[in-house]
């Protein structure tokens, strides 16, 4: 069913797990999102970002994803990620999301503030659950934003932000970025700083650009053409950390195209003779279902869908 996601964000928080968020951008990643979660049990986030809604069409891919929602044994919400505007996040909620991010980060923290404030109250009239950003993260977004340094979330610039914003949740910048190519050295988060906010504030914390990019995954796309040096993520455990913290949400999009890529690449090195497009997505949509679901039981959303 489709659903308005707070309530098990705030059970995450409370019990220690965290909501899946997974990026789609037509019919065959929305299936495989849900259902990986159908496998399961697992409440899920089904979002797009503002690329995904471009490539598809805000229609479009809302009527896909609504009805898969509709007809699912579990709760599913379609969420907009990294809404950049107020008018974006308006038009995501006349589509029929039931969960918005309204992302004005890159503004100074009143501008921020005044612009939530006012889609919070927007989205509650629809009992629309919304996401925020306190603090810059790194890495390049579908947009084609310019690389930044990330500025870290201040704790009480994030006690003052939920106040006088009344948002939903969340997110913070710890040292995740978006993309392929989280660190140049050594991966590392700031926990202390995780665990300083969650101590201020009790809404679901959400983790951005937390992909795990594992090596296997890497050399496997590679083994079949691609190129992609020096790809990182965000180790498991950091992942397992986070949410023993407070994370309550953790967004994943890199895996899901690294595992798509890998999957297509494959099949056509080595089969061929296909022609049938839809043999090709078919395979495509099980490596995401898979990945997805391995996500899920590392989130311990497992079993959780009630
Ligand atoms: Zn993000």
């Amino acid at each position: 069913m489709l659903v308005n996601p707070l309530e098990y964000l705030r059970a995450g928080r409370a019990d220690g797990w965290a909501v899946g968020g997974f990026n789609v951008y037509n019919l065959e990643s929305a299936r495989a999102v849900v259902a990986a979660a159908t496998n399961l049990r697992a409440p899920v986030m089904v979002q797009t970002s503002e690329g995904a809604v471009k490539h598809a069409g805000f229609g479009n891919i809302a009527s896909i994803v609504r009805r898969l929602a509709d007809e699912a044994s579990v709760p599913v919400a379609l969420h907009m990620d990294h809404g950049k505007s107020i008018e974006v996040a308006r038009e995501a909620v006349g589509a029929g999301y039931t969960s918005v991010m309204i992302d004005t980060s890159r503004l100074p923290l009143a501008e921020n503030i005044a612009a939530t404030r006012e889609i919070v109250e927007y989205a509650h009239d629809s009992d629309v659950q919304v996401e925020a950003e306190i603090g810059k993260l790194a890495g390049i977004e579908d947009l084609g934003e310019v690389p930044a340094e990330a500025t870290f979330t201040v704790p009480e610039e994030a006690v003052r932000f939920v106040a006088e914003t009344g948002v939903d949740s969340l997110t913070i910048t710890i040292g995740t970025s978006h993309g392929a190519f989280k660190f140049k050295g050594e991966p590392r988060l700031d926990f202390d700083r995780l665990a300083a906010i969650a101590k201020l504030i009790d809404n679901p914390i959400v983790l951005h650009g937390a992909s795990a990019v594992r090596e296997e995954d890497v050399a496997f796309a590679e083994r079949y053409g691609a190129r992609l040096p020096k790809a990182t993520g965000i180790p498991e455990e950091f992942i397992k950390r986070a949410i023993s913290l407070g994370v309550a949400k953790i967004n994943t999009d890199s895996d899901l195209r690294l595992a798509a890529l890998g999957r297509m690449r494959q099949v056509l090195t080595e089969r061929p003779d296909i022609f049938n497009l839809y043999q090709l997505m078919g395979e495509v949509e099980g490596a995401v279902r898979e990945t997805v679901e391995a996500r899920i039981r590392l989130f311990g959303s497992e079993g959780k869908a009630v």
